[in-house]
């Protein structure tokens, strides 16, 4: 490994290692809702909220769009419903897990015309950019 990767990984790493999973690899959250999981887990599993909207299973393609390797801060959701950070997150309906505070980057254009509007639904970016 080069050093400059080392330096990259130490970076991503250091925030909450404990509440981490196993494989700290290739973390990646998807930029609909914000879950974090592996690159390889998005891409054997899915997203856990938005697959039925984004199809990342068995899709490398999907998975590289629509999740993004850059994102700050984790909140761990055990019981979304009830918690104040999930209403601030505006994950309140989302399944527990590690979600990230803001992820980098947005989905395609492309995604959102065909897959987000007809079903009525309107994207909102976790990058920091939507305002109420
Ligand atoms: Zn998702």
């Amino acid at each position: 490994m080069r050093k400059s990767e080392i330096g990259k990984e130490t970076k991503m790493t250091e925030v909450n290692a404990d509440i981490l999973p196993l494989e700290k690899k290739k973390l990646r959250a998807c930029l609909l809702c914000s879950l974090i999981k592996t690159q390889r887990q998005f891409l054997r599993e899915g997203c856990d909220n938005c697959d039925e909207i984004l199809r990342l299973k068995g899709s490398a393609d999907r998975v590289a769009v629509c999740t993004s390797a850059g994102f700050d801060g984790m909140i761990a959701l055990t019981n979304p419903p009830s918690s104040w950070v999930s209403k601030w997150q505006r994950i309140n309906k989302f399944q527990p897990g590690l979600y990230a505070i803001a992820v980098a980057g947005q989905l395609p254009d492309d995604i959102i015309e065909e897959d987000l509007e007809p079903r009525g639904l309107t994207y909102r970016p976790r990058d920091g950019s939507a305002h109420d």
